[in-house]
C-alpha cells in the first residue's frame, strides 16, 4: 500500500517523499480518505500510530481547497486541542512540515509563556491553530480570537484532557464552534465518559481503532 492511493493532492504527497514516508500507517489507511470526504472521525489510537499524519493530511487538504481570500484578525479554520504543551508542539510542527507546499499557516499556543505572545500568534488569523484549553479560553476571553467560521475541530488525546481537568475547559470551546463542523476525535481508550463525549460532538462518525 503507498500513499498514492489514499486520495491525497500532489502538494502533500510531496510533502510525505521529502520526510521519506513510504508507506502509510494503519491509523492513516484507515482514517485519510474517510476524512477527505468531510466525515467524522472516531479514532482510538495511542501516540506512535502515526495519527497525527492521519488527522492532519486530510484536514490540510479540505482546508487548502476552499481557502478563502483573507482571514480576519483571530480567526481560526482549524482547530486542534491537546493537552499538553509538548503534544501541541509536536503537532503544530507536523502541520508545518505536511502543509510546507500549500501555504498553510500554523499557530501553537499553551500556557506557561507569555500571554502577550499568544495573543500575537493568532492576530493574523490562521489556518491551523494548535491549543492546550487553558490558553486556548484566556485568549477566548480576551476576545483575541474568532472561533465562528471553525471548520475542523480536532479532540486529541481526550483521555488525557479529561484526566488533566479539562472537561469544562473543553465544553465551553465547544459550545463556540458551529455544529456545522468536522470532528475528529481521538483518545487512547475508551472508558464511558469519553464515549459519551465522543457521542455528543461527534455526527455519525466514520470509526478507526488500531
Ligand atoms: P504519531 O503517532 O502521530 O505521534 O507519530 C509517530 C511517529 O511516526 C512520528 O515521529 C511520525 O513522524 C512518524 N510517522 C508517522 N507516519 C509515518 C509513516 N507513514 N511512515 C513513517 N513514519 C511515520
Amino acid at each position: 500500500m503507498s500513499f498514492d492511493t489514499l486520495g491525497l493532492s500532489a502538494p502533500l504527497l510531496s510533502a510525505l517523499a521529502a520526510k521519506n514516508y513510504t508507506q502509510p500507517t494503519p491509523i492513516q489507511a484507515q482514517a485519510i480518505p474517510t476524512v477527505l470526504t468531510g466525515r467524522d472521525l472516531l479514532g482510538i489510537a495511542q501516540t506512535g500510530t502515526g495519527k497525527t499524519a492521519a488527522f492532519m493530511l486530510p484536514s490540510l487538504q479540505r482546508l487548502s481547497a476552499n481557502r478563502p481570500q483573507f482571514l480576519r484578525p483571530g480567526q481560526i479554520r482549524m482547530l486542534v486541542l491537546a493537552p499538553t504543551r509538548e503534544l501541541a508542539s509536536q503537532i503544530a510542527e507536523s502541520a508545518e512540515t505536511y502543509g510546507a507546499n500549500l501555504k498553510t499557516t500554523v499557530g501553537v499556543i499553551f500556557g506557561g509563556v507569555a500571554n502577550a505572545k499568544s495573543v500575537r500568534t493568532v492576530q493574523r488569523g490562521l489556518d491551523v491553530l494548535v491549543a492546550t484549553p487553558g490558553r486556548l479560553l484566556d485568549l477566548v476571553d480576551q476576545r483575541a480570537l474568532d472561533l465562528k467560521n471553525l471548520e475542523i475541530l480536532v479532540l486529541d488525546e481526550a483521555d488525557q484532557m479529561l484526566d488533566l481537568g479539562f472537561i469544562h475547559a473543553l465544553k465551553r470551546i465547544v459550545k463556540l464552534i458551529p455544529a456545522k463542523r468536522q470532528t475528529l476525535f481521538f483518545s487512547a481508550t475508551m472508558p464511558k465518559t469519553i464515549k459519551s463525549l465522543a457521542d455528543t460532538y461527534l455526527t455519525n462518525p466514520a470509526e478507526v481503532s488500531v
